[in-house]
């Protein structure tokens, strides 16, 4: 099994019900897109990048510079597991109905006036397009959308992620695609601190003691918080950026196995709320919080 293997995403999601109280019922939901997903990709599979120059790989790696390994994605493909995500949202949850027939609409102007292919940050333009233009919240947006580019991602580049020499690698960003990480984990095996790519699925360690996103390792200005008397999830937090991430402790949880750290991150939305409140934003520039969630825990307070 490759690292990089979406994984065990079923065995994942109740493993994930039974650690994160409320989860159960985000399942369906997440359950639905998921089969829609891998049923789409199955019936039109994506070809992975063939040309990666392995020393070349290593020498950038070694000089502290991220491959930045952007590949396009196929504008119709895009589209069409958009539109299947779409179909599963509504079946989850029929309140959706008018929000799905919106995207799909929008979605079909979007490849009338798009070129072939696209990148990266067409996909995320789109996105910032449909949150302000109110057809999605930004919370569902950014579900579906990490979800739509991750899973071209990780089909394009899972084979190079694979052979990638991530223990050269000390940044706090993505070494082959270069984003900055949502999540990461404190490995089973010794309590590490490895980082995950929310998009192409790369892991790699990073200092304990350190911010991935503007490198701090002042630890007076580094911390994490916890929540519900829980400690599997760290909102770990750094007030000379002012950002967070999410890190969780696998040795507090039974893992054999490919830990699917993007349903535990799905499962912990609640922590990205209370990071907000406390005025960090996510480096990842993932936003999981709907600003009308803020402003009434504000007048909660
Ligand atoms: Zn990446
Ligand atoms: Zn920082």
């Amino acid at each position: 099994m490759g690292k990089n293997i979406p994984g065990d995403w079923v065995n994942e999601l109740k493993k994930c019900e039974r650690l994160y109280p409320g989860f159960s019922d985000a399942v369906p939901f997440i359950k639905g897109v998921y089969d829609a997903a891998d049923k789409y990709l199955k019936a039109n599979p994506v070809k992975p990048v063939a040309v990666f120059d392995v020393e070349e790989a290593e020498e950038k790696a070694r000089s502290g510079e991220t491959i930045n390994l952007n590949p396009n994605i196929d504008t119709g493909e895009a589209v069409g597991l958009l539109k299947a995500l779409s179909g599963a949202i509504v079946k989850a949850n029929p309140g959706l109905k008018e929000t799905a027939k919106e995207l799909n609409r929008k979605s079909e102007h979007f490849l009338e006036n798009s070129p072939p292919e696209i990148g990266k940050a067409d996909l995320i333009e789109f996105r910032d397009s449909l949150i302000k233009e109110a057809v999605l919240e930004k919370d569902l947006a950014t579900f579906l959308f990490s979800f739509l580019l991750s899973s071209f991602y990780r089909q394009q580049l899972n084979s190079i992620s694979e052979v990638l020499r991530t223990d050269l690698w000390e940044g706090g960003n993505c070494p082959l695609c270069g984003e900055e990480p949502h999540y990461g984990m404190l490995t089973p095996e010794d309590g590490a601190k490895q980082l995950e790519c929310w998009l192409c699925g790369t892991e790699w360690l990073h200092t304990r003691i350190k911010c991935p996103f503007c490198d701090n390792e002042d630890h007076e200005k580094l911390g994490y918080f916890t929540a519900d008397d829980s400690e599997i999830c760290r909102v770990n937090y750094c007030q000379s950026c002012c950002q967070y991430y999410k890190v969780f402790d696998a040795r507090k949880f039974h893992a054999d196995g490919k830990i699917v750290l993007a349903i535990h991150n799905l499962a912990t939305l609640a922590y990205d709320l209370l990071a907000r409140k406390e005025g960090f934003t996510p480096g990842s520039r993932l936003e999981w919080v709907n600003d009308n969630e803020l402003e009434k825990s504000d007048r909660q307070n």
